[in-house]
């Protein structure tokens, strides 16, 4: 079963935006259902997934800090969102028979684990799903930085960042209809062109750890899939 997989360890970022589905905020449980699916998927051919949630379908920091909010306290309110997307998710894979655990950078005794490396290495080589959750546990980082960081960490093979879009193009292709689309970008082309893939500082950790990234839309059903078995969905950003 393990033959036809081309990376062993993943880390997959879903924006807290994907969780919200047709809603304006929120969960919306049809699609936790749906990612719970795809990623059963990749478990069931023996990939290791460790997850990375965000928080922004809830609160976003630089949101509550323009209508008034300190901005570390919106930080933190934000972060804490994390937490409530990866129990929402634990949820879903859990009814769908997929073993998970949730882990998060600031330590909440009885809700879920603190975050260990070495114990959410030993999980995903068990098979199980980890969520790593309250991004990297500081304010002022973004849930995609905390992405890249524990990707690195984790030693996966592959970044994947879902997203609206169905890869890296030149401007956005909902407004401008000559954009185009990549297939390959290096690291210092996305900051030159000031491409809008991730924040500088997840660019920069990628770069600095050699970590390769691949964007793509979670909404084009069966991609993920595909994509661990070596399909070439969205866009590739490497050395
Ligand atoms: N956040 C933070 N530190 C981190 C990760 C996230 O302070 O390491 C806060 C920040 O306020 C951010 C919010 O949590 O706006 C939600 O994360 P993010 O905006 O990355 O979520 P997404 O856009 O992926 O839904």
């Amino acid at each position: 079963q393990n033959r036809d997989k081309k990376y062993k360890r993943i880390l997959l970022k879903l924006s807290g935006e994907a969780l919200m589905g047709e809603l304006g905020f929120g969960i919306d449980p049809k699609v936790l259902d749906r990612m719970a699916l795809e990623i059963g998927q990749l478990v069931g051919i023996g990939v290791q997934v460790g997850l990375v949630v965000g928080g922004g379908n809830l609160f976003r920091g630089a949101a509550l800090n323009a209508a008034g909010l300190d901005r570390v306290t919106g930080d933190h309110m934000g972060m804490l969102a994390t937490v409530m997307n990866g129990l929402a998710l634990r949820d879903a894979l859990e009814r769908s028979n997929i073993k998970s655990r949730v882990m998060s950078a600031i330590p909440m005794s009885g809700v879920v684990d603190h975050y260990d490396r070495r114990k959410a290495i030993r999980s995903l080589e068990r098979g199980e799903v980890v969520i790593f959750s309250a991004g990297t546990g500081n304010p002022f980082f973004t849930t995609d930085s905390a992405a890249c960081l524990r990707g690195i960490e984790m030693e996966a093979n592959l970044v994947l960042k879902a997203t609206k879009v169905d890869g890296v193009y030149s401007a956005d292709p909902m407004k401008d209809p000559n954009a185009i689309k990549y297939d390959h970008l290096t690291y210092d082309e996305v900051l030159d062109k000031k491409l809008e893939v991730m924040d500088l500082t997840a660019i920069c950790l990628c770069r600095d750890h050699n970590m390769p990234l691949r964007v793509f839309a979670m909404e084009q059903k069966g991609a993920l899939l595909s994509i661990v078995v070596g399909g070439k969905e969205g866009t590739l950003v490497s050395e």
